[in-house]
Order: C-alpha cells, then structure tokens, then sequence
C-alpha cells in the first residue's frame, strides 16, 4: 500500500470516505492536518490547510516526483495539480486555469508561489536563454507586486491587497515564452488608513528603513524627515525585503530614474500624510503654490465657465487623501505595466505561427470581515461570490446537469446556490452596484443618505438585504467619488497620459464600482472558457499556529466553500467523459473489433464493446454522447494498453 494510501494519515482523496457527513469530512481533514498532510483532494480538487510552519515538501526532490505522474500515483499535493494543469495544456492543447480560493490568511498567495516555482522548474529542459529569461522574470515578478500590493492586517501579516490572474504563455514545446499580469481594485484606502494592529502598504516601510545609497540623497532625507510614521512590525524585515524588493526591481527592468521616481511617490504619499507642502514640492519638482492649490482648490464647471473654488477645511482634508490614495494607486499600476512590457509573448513567430497555448493562476484577496468595513471589503467580499458561483457552475451544476442531459441516472446533489447573492450585488437597475451609481450621479449632493435610501427603497424585499440606518463610520461613497481628483495638476505632470480635463469629468466617467463589477465579470468569463482546476485553502486558527485545528473556524470554512456537495457529486459522477468517436480514435487500437475500423452500428456499440474486451464495464456508463468513466484508474490502464501496442 502507498504511503499516502495508509490509513494512518487519513483518506488521501475524501470521495474514499465511507460515508459522506460533515463529521468524517471534518475528522479526517483534521487527522491529517495533525499528521503534517495538509493536502487532500476531493477528485482533481485540491484541499489545502495553511501549515503555519515550513513545510519540507517543495524542494528539488519533491518537484522530481510529481513531475509527468498522475494525480493518484502521489500523495496529494499542489505540485499535482500544477502538473495535471501542465499536462492537460501541453497533450490536449488546452487552456488551462488554476482558481485558488479562501479566506484571508488561508494561504493562497504561497500556493501560488508554489504553483508558479513547480512549472518553472519542470520546463525548459534545453535550457534555452529567452525562456530561463522568460520564468526568471515571472518568478521575480512577485517579490515587487508584494512590496507595492501586500500590506500586514490583523488576518495575515503578509495579505494581498490586490487581485492577481496571471497568464503564463507556452509555446509549442511546452515552454514558458511570456506572460501578462491582469490586477484588480488595490485597497488604495490602506494608503491613508489602517485598523489598529495593522500596517499600510510593505513599501512604505522598506523605504523609511532603508538607509541604502541606491536612494537619491535627498530623497532619503525627505523621507526621513516624515514626522512620526509608525515603527516596523518585528515580524517582518523591512530592511532586507527592500533589498530584494530594489533587485528584483533591477532585474525586471526598471531603470534608476523610474525606481528613484518609485521612491519619491512614496516619499510624497508619506509627507502628504503628514501635510508637509513645501516638501512635497521639491519632491514633485513642482511650484509650491501649485501643490497648496492643488490641495487648497477645486476646479469645477459652471456653466460654460471653469472656475477654481477654494475648499473648506473638511473637502481639502478630504481631497488630500484622495490625492494619496490616487497617487499610490496610479504608481502600482504603473507597475505592473511595467513588469507587463517585459514579460508579454514577445517572439512575433510564436505568437502568430506557433502554438500559444496559457495556463492562468489566480491569486485574489480572500474573503473578510472587519469591524469598519469599507467599499473595498464589499467589492473583495463580491469577488469572492463570484468565484464560488463559478466553482458552483463548473463543479456543481454543469456536472450534474450533464448527467441528467446524456440520460445517465443520477440522483440530485442538493447545494446552496449563491447566485441569488450575486444577482443582489450586481444585477442592471435593481443591484446594489445600480443603487450606488445612481447615488453617485445626483445633482448637487451626492451623501451616504442618498445611498441608502436608494438601497432601502429598492432593495427592502430582498430575502438577503437587511435594512440598516447610517452608521458614522460609513464611507462608501466618498470612495467612490474620488474619481474626480483626476484633474488634479500634480498628478497630471507624473502622469500626462492621464489628462482627464472637468469636460470630460462632466460626461460622467465610469463609476470605481461598475469598472470593478465590469472587470469581475469578464474574470470570471475568461476563466469560464479554461479548463479549471481549483485549490481551496483552509486556514485552521486565527492565531497563526501550526498547532491548533480549531474546529467550529475549520466547519465553517468547509461549508461555505461548499466542499461536502463537491465530494458528494464527486462520489456519484465520473471523473472523466469522452464522446464516443474522440474515445474510440484514442483508444481502438486496443481491441481487435475497432482496429483500424469497426463494423457495429454505431461508435456507441463499438466503444461498449471496447470496454467489455478490457474488463472495465463496472466503471463506466454510457450516455446519450459520451462515455462515462467512473475512476481515473481505468482511464490508466486503457492509456497503458495504448502505450503497448
Ligand atoms: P490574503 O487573502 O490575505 O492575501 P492568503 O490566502 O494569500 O491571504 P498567504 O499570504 O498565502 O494567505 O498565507 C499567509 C501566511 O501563512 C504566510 O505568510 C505563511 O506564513 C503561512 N503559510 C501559508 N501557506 C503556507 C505553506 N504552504 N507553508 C508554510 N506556511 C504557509
Ligand atoms: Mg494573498
């Protein structure tokens, strides 16, 4: 018996479970976590518990394992996956996608790492220059994206603050040649404010740390001058990640006055935090009196008149933090723009002649409740729907209406069906998102009232809305406005590209909420036309402890990822399904009535009578268009005999 078979450590895959209940799902995920498996699959899925400790189960030795094996040869692991992902993209010509979920802290981010590290490591066997270029890169790519993107929360001292899909392109060889990076809503707010406990941005610190002599001079003394910005966290090494961060940044491509720009952003962010005017001018390199009016004024259309209007205390406070939050915003894009122009496909031959086949990995922020909850948790909280949709659409629903469609018998597998919560979020006019924007674009006061009324009219018969009066704290929609500072001066001379002058302002740009609905919607539709493979993680305590399985935080994670359904569809479907001519056309030249031609009535009879020859008629059904094979084994053994002949 296989190690990962024995039942020492718990059941490898949870459809070998002998019965199906919350209790033995629950028993024998903590089983394993307790024994050091932290992976288990439910099928092709796998089901990750965050360790909290080093794990010795990514090195060398492991990768040489996994590599070019079936999922079942092994014991469970993300290598497996990444492997299956890999070979399903190189044999069958397929896009590919793997979708990591889970809460913040669960340990995506280092799944993908993981995932990314393992293709890196299994391509380009010849070596060949442009692709070991090529995967440096993307491996790099991380490192800088962490630093802008990654901040310390009360959840994870490390939680990506982005979303990340990220496209790794492969040629006909099955090598890495390129690449594209795809970000969604940064929580730019983190820029001007943080939960107690928790930090901004990592950049931040590494750059007020550092006293290294790749700064500018004077940029380390502007930046040193910041009054008050809090110390480091003991947890993380601010001084050495900037290092790594200012190499990597090397590396990819950046040129010293684009990394000296990087820190006079940040340089800036931190003294108009602390609103030091005359600093940020020498900064910028701009007058001072343009800063104090693009802080102290307002540009706005009357009429045919464009007039500038002074702001009170509160709208210039208010215009400076989005002055911040736009300014980082604007730099972080700018950056993954950058890192974009160096890794995309650039080899015009295989780009247009050659095969170009992706495999895509996504890395989004995790679900997450706070005690203030802004705009930003809403839309990361509504990915996250979306996502399960997703997974409840592929994994769930296609399964089982495909059975139903090919009269295969199948009893229904009952699950919650989040759609409802998605509609209430994004449906055209009667959707939060709708409400919102209609808020945004009142004449003369745009207020949280407004909002909310409109979410109170609208909304009130909704099973999953609960009325609610305005809290103070609520600030959905000043996120939402902040647009409007676009036509600020300072930004405009970093950026005059972004020339958004108040005409255009007037027409009614789209809203930060319909743009992210927008971009969530067409995540999802491209990720719809890959062939899926999915990693849920599971974080076992909120106390970062490699110890503690706490049991009621574990329950609930495993039920609203919907994993007890998943290994129930599972248990009663078929791993694998073929139409009859694609099946026989791999496959005939096993069996003596089917090679090179069969004499039956139709491919149906001759793929029955296919699988009566190899003794496998137990594992398979036959449906209307497809044949049905109930375990990945004996789709083995057939591509064994295969090899045979
Ligand atoms: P967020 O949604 O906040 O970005 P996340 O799911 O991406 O959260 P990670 O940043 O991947 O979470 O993991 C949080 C921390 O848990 C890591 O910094 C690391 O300390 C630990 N961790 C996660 N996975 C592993 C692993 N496989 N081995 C060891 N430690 C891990
Ligand atoms: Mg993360």
């Amino acid at each position: 018996m296989a190690e990962h078979e024995s039942l020492e450590f718990g059941k490898a895959d949870f459809v070998l479970l002998d019965s199906v209940s919350l209790e033995e799902f629950m028993a024998n995920l903590k089983l394993r976590f307790e024994k050091g498996r932290i992976y288990t699959y439910i099928g092709e899925v796998v089901v990750s518990v965050n360790p909290y400790r080093a794990m010795n189960i990514y090195g060398r030795d492991t990768i040489e394992q996994y590599k070019g094996r079936e999922l079942y040869e092994r014991p469970p692991h993300l290598f497996a996956i990444a492997d299956a992902a890999y070979k399903a993209m190189k044999r069958r010509n397929k896009d590919t996608c793997i979708v990591i979920s889970g809460e913040s802290g669960a340990g995506k981010t280092e799944a993908s790492k993981y995932i990314m590290q393992y293709i890196a490591a299994i391509t380009n066997p010849g070596q060949r220059a442009e692709v070991e270029r090529v995967k440096n890169m993307l491996l790099k790519s991380n490192c800088v994206l962490e630093a802008f993107g990654n901040a310390k929360t009360n959840r994870n001292d490390n939680s990506s603050r982005f979303g990340k899909y990220m496209d790794i392109n492969f040629d006909f060889k099955g090598d890495p040649i390129g690449g594209h990076i795809n970000n969604y809503l940064l929580e730019k707010s983190r820029v001007i404010f943080q939960q107690e406990g928790e930090r901004s941005f990592h950049s931040f610190y590494q750059v007020c740390v550092c006293v290294s002599v790749s700064i500018d001079a004077l940029i380390v003394l502007l930046i040193h001058s910041v009054p008050s910005f809090s110390p480091p966290q003991s947890s993380i090494n601010d001084g050495a990640d900037f290092k790594a961060v200012a190499d990597a940044m090397k590396v990819i491509g950046f040129t010293p006055d684009e990394i000296q720009t990087v820190y006079k952003v940040l340089a800036t962010i931190l003294h108009l935090n602390s609103k030091v005017v005359a600093v940020i001018g020498v900064l910028l390199a701009t007058k001072e009196e343009n800063v104090g009016k693009a802080l102290l004024y307002r540009t706005v259309a009357t009429g045919r008149d464009v007039i500038d209007k002074q702001h009170t205390t509160q709208e210039a406070s208010y215009g400076r933090d989005a002055l911040a939050k736009a300014m980082y915003e604007r730099m972080f894009c700018w950056i993954v723009g950058r890192i974009n122009d160096v890794i995309e496909v650039k080899n015009y031959d295989a780009k247009v002649h050659g095969k170009n086949t992706v495999i895509g990995v996504l890395d989004i922020y995790g679900f997450e409740i706070f005690q203030n909850n802004s705009f930003e948790q809403f839309c990361i909280n509504y990915c996250n729907e979306k996502l399960q949709q997703l997974f409840i659409q592929l994994v769930l629903r296609q399964e089982q209406e495909e059975y139903q469609r090919e009269g295969i018998p199948w009893k229904h597998i009952d699950y919650f069906n989040n759609q409802i919560i998605v509609d209430l979020v994004e449906l055209q006019h009667k959707g939060i998102f709708s409400v919102l924007d209609e808020a945004c674009m009142t004449v003369g006061k745009v207020t949280d009232e407004v909002f909310l009324q409109g979410l109170n009219s609208k909304l009130a018969k909704h099973a999953h809305y609960t009325s609610r009066k305005l809290s103070p704290t609520d600030k959905s929609l000043e996120f939402d406005r902040d647009f409007r500072i676009r036509s600020n001066p300072v930004l405009k001379m970093m950026w005059p590209e972004g020339k958004l002058s108040i005409t255009e302002v007037t027409k009614r740009p789209l809203t930060a909420a319909t743009l992210f609905k927008n971009s969530m919607i067409a995540l999802v539709e491209n990720l719809a036309c890959k062939e899926p493979y999915y990693v849920r993680c599971i974080k076992p305590n909120d106390v970062k402890s490699p110890l503690l399985f706490e049991y009621e935080r574990c329950r609930h994670q495993v039920e609203y990822l919907g994993l007890l359904e998943n290994v129930r569809v599972r248990r009663a479907g078929f791993a694998n399904r073929q139409e009859y001519p694609r099946f026989l056309q791999r496959y005939k030249m096993i069996s003596e009535f089917t090679w090179p031609n069969h004499d039956l009535p139709s491919d149906k009879e001759a793929v029955k009578r296919l699988v009566q020859g190899c003794g496998f008629e137990h594992d398979v059904a036959y449906g209307k268009t497809k044949v049905f094979v109930r375990t990945p084994r004996t789709l083995f053994c057939l591509e064994e005999q295969r090899d045979e002949m």
